[in-house]
């Protein structure tokens, strides 16, 4: 991981300062899929959309507070700048967080919705990711409200929110209605529903790891030697119009 400059934001309800790391670099080794489609990268800091001021405590989306400037990595401020050198950095928003930004009016219209409540309900599933206990899913009531809406604003929606339709389906034990939500998916979407497929058949609610770093390698081996090949053949073939003609 590469640092990037800390960009210099000003809360849009107090104007008090904070930082946003950035990265210039990201190693995708050990990248990780979830059923919930949350992708992880092992030690990288999560890129947040929506923080929590360190001075009101309110909440709000990182692109509409405004940028003062930017630090280089390694750079002191200096003059008017010297105040940004030790500020805290923006606290990306957990669970609660998310709640509370829904409750004060952040979702001006259905798409931010769905995008505040995805994010809730892979910041409650997060406590998930790394434990082994035998329950795994939304069990407050809270949690499951979100999921039940996320599952009504994901009615018609592309193959992505067909993912999380279906996983939000199954974790909230409604097997049938998630079978039914996987045939939206193209053939692009193969391995994500058979893998759902199997959860789904084993009865299972829990979260758990779609695929991982191998997986996606090994795919990616076998789809461009499936295209070498191809390619061979296309070849061969032009070579014997050449003879024929
Ligand atoms: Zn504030």
């Amino acid at each position: 991981m590469i640092p990037g400059p800390d960009i210099i934001l000003a809360c849009p309800h107090c104007e008090a300062l904070a930082k946003l790391p950035t990265f210039d670099y990201v190693d995708p080794t050990g990248a990780l899929s979830w059923t919930d489609g949350y992708q992880e990268l092992p030690g990288v800091p999560r890129q947040p959309n929506v923080v929590r001021c360190h001075a009101c405590s309110k909440v709000y989306w990182l692109a509409v507070a405004p940028q003062l400037g930017f630090l280089n990595p390694g750079e002191v401020g200096e003059g008017d700048r010297a105040a940004w050198n030790d500020l805290p950095a923006v606290t990306p928003t957990d669970e609660a967080g998310y709640f509370q930004a829904l409750r004060e009016g952040l979702a001006a219209f259905p798409e931010q919705e769905l995008e505040l409540r995805v994010f809730a309900w892979w910041r409650g599933n997060d406590r998930f990711r790394d434990c082994k206990d035998d329950v795994r899913y939304p069990t407050n009531p809270e949690a499951i409200a979100n999921a039940e809406r996320l599952i009504e604003l994901t009615e018609s929606g592309d193959h992505e929110l067909v993912l999380f339709r279906a996983e939000a389906l199954r974790q909230l034990g409604r097997f049938k209605e998630a079978g039914e939500a996987l045939y939206g998916l193209c053939s692009d979407y193969n391995l994500a529903r058979e893998r759902q497929r199997e959860l789904i058949a084993a009865g299972s609610r829990n979260l758990d790891v779609l695929f991982t770093e191998e997986t996606l390698n090994r795919l990616a081996a076998e789809q461009e030697a499936a295209e070498r090949e191809y390619l061979a053949e296309a070849q061969s073939s032009d070579g014997d119009d050449v003879v024929k003609s």
